[in-house]
């Protein structure tokens, strides 16, 4: 008898929005319970801005019930009523009638690609827009325009319309020729792709959607190269980004590959910073991740993921069980990959989990890190200014184990408090 893929994947995604509602649950009902200042927080907020925080994010969690449970509906109705191979085929249709060749794998896999990104936009963009345009806009959080957005869409659409073909075509040849190592081929060319995004990005994409302007001479400037210069970060420029035309989140990140790195710091964290030892308190928070190679560790998680991955699909790529399953009845390249990517459901939390668990140890090396360096007072002021932190002063324990990259306001502050280092 032939495994049921389609129905076992249907039940996984069902499982794991029960879990995820449930824990959606907890942190919905603490947050309806009243909340109180910590005493790291006394006189450093006020209680109603406390209070506008909560509401923002009881908001956010009754529109995510909503989202959540149009999304699993959707997407098991999409799987059930065999959307996925009616799409391969109508994209069939649509090549022929303009003279392709349907029977051209790739040419057939993009048209296919282009019809499901049309499908996901059309069922994503309704959240979207009611996300950032009625509940932020109403906490005055949004800071995107109509036209904005609709820029980025349409540079979003440019982009994948020129990044994508090849990189399908490349998959698909990658499979058809791949024999034996074909899990090892997939890596190495996943690999070098990132390492090719890694390098274009700032130069070619994040320019298109924001403007990098040099930091100015100055004190701040004078510090945060002093500070680098002393942990021998081979700083090489040094960038303000105009990041306060969409959010007010304010941080600041490292990027670029060995002696040749910058620092990016978003125009709403100097603005936001009383001084300018909050900024550089940042700065060393962030370069704490690189000093301690955080970001070497994670980048090698997850090409371990990757192959791992690649070799369960190599395992299943001919099983003509999964095809017929989800009612195809051909086998195209492509879309044993999306299937394959269903079946993995079962294990997408326990990923998820680890990831954050991780991220979250990083994070408190990262505070350790610029505590060590002075920055402990500074550091804690800063963080307290950066909206969304607040949000974690009602967070459920099991809900930001799960979900929370980064420990919760308090539990930073605690351990920028505490007067001697569990990392010494
Ligand atoms: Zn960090």
């Amino acid at each position: 008898m032939a495994f049921p893929y389609m129905e076992a994947v249907v039940g996984f995604m069902m499982l794991k929005y029960i879990f995820e509602t449930y824990l959606d649950l907890r942190q919905h009902a603490a947050l309806k319970l009243p909340t109180s200042l910590p005493k790291t927080l006394e006189g450093v907020i006020s209680q109603t801005y406390l209070e506008k925080c909560r509401a923002y994010s009881i908001d956010k969690s009754n529109f995510h019930f909503v989202k959540q449970f149009v999304t699993i509906i959707m997407d098991s109705a999409t799987l059930l009523f065999g959307v996925l191979p009616w799409i391969w085929k109508k994209s069939g249709v649509v090549l022929e009638s303009t003279g392709v060749d349907a029977e051209n794998e790739i040419y057939h896999t993009l048209t296919f690609l282009a019809g499901a990104m049309i499908w996901s936009q059309i069922t994503d963009l309704p959240f979207y827009l009611y996300s950032t345009f009625v509940i932020e806009e109403r906490y005055g959080i949004n800071k995107q325009t109509v036209w904005l957005f609709i820029k980025d869409m349409i540079k979003g659409m440019m982009l994948a319309i020129i990044i994508g073909p090849p990189v399908v075509a490349a998959i698909i040849l990658i499979v058809q020729k791949g024999g034996p190592y074909l899990a090892i081929y997939l890596w190495g060319f996943m690999f070098v792709l990132s390492l090719v995004t890694m390098t274009i990005y700032p130069v070619l994409i994040a320019p298109l959607y924001n403007k990098l302007t040099p930091l100015p001479e100055g004190e701040l400037r004078a510090r945060i190269e002093t500070l680098a210069s002393s942990l021998n970060f081979p700083l090489k420029k040094l960038f303000v980004v105009d990041e306060s035309t969409r959010s007010t989140c304010s941080n600041a990140y490292l990027y670029g590959f060995y002696k040749n790195k910058r620092i990016v710091l978003y125009d709403n964290l100097i603005q936001k910073c009383k001084n300018v030892e909050e900024v550089v308190a940042v700065v060393a928070h962030e370069l704490g991740h690189w000093k301690l190679n955080h970001t070497v560790y994670l980048f090698v998680a997850f090409q371990v993921l990757i192959i791992l991955l690649f070799g369960g699909y190599a395992l299943v790529k001919n099983s003509k069980d999964l095809f017929m399953s989800f009612g195809f009845d051909s086998q195209p390249t492509l879309i044993g990959l999306m299937l394959y990517m269903q079946t993995i459901i079962p294990v997408l939390p326990l990923i998820i989990f680890g990831h954050n668990f991780v991220r979250r140890a990083f994070e408190f090396q990262a505070d350790a890190f610029a505590k060590k360096l002075g920055y402990s007072k500074p550091l804690g002021d800063s963080l307290v200014k950066q909206e969304g932190n607040l949000s974690g002063l009602n967070a459920d324990p099991w809900y930001s184990a799960y979900h929370y990259s980064h420990p919760t306001l308090v539990e930073r502050l605690a351990a920028l408090d505490e007067p001697h280092n569990k990392a010494d």
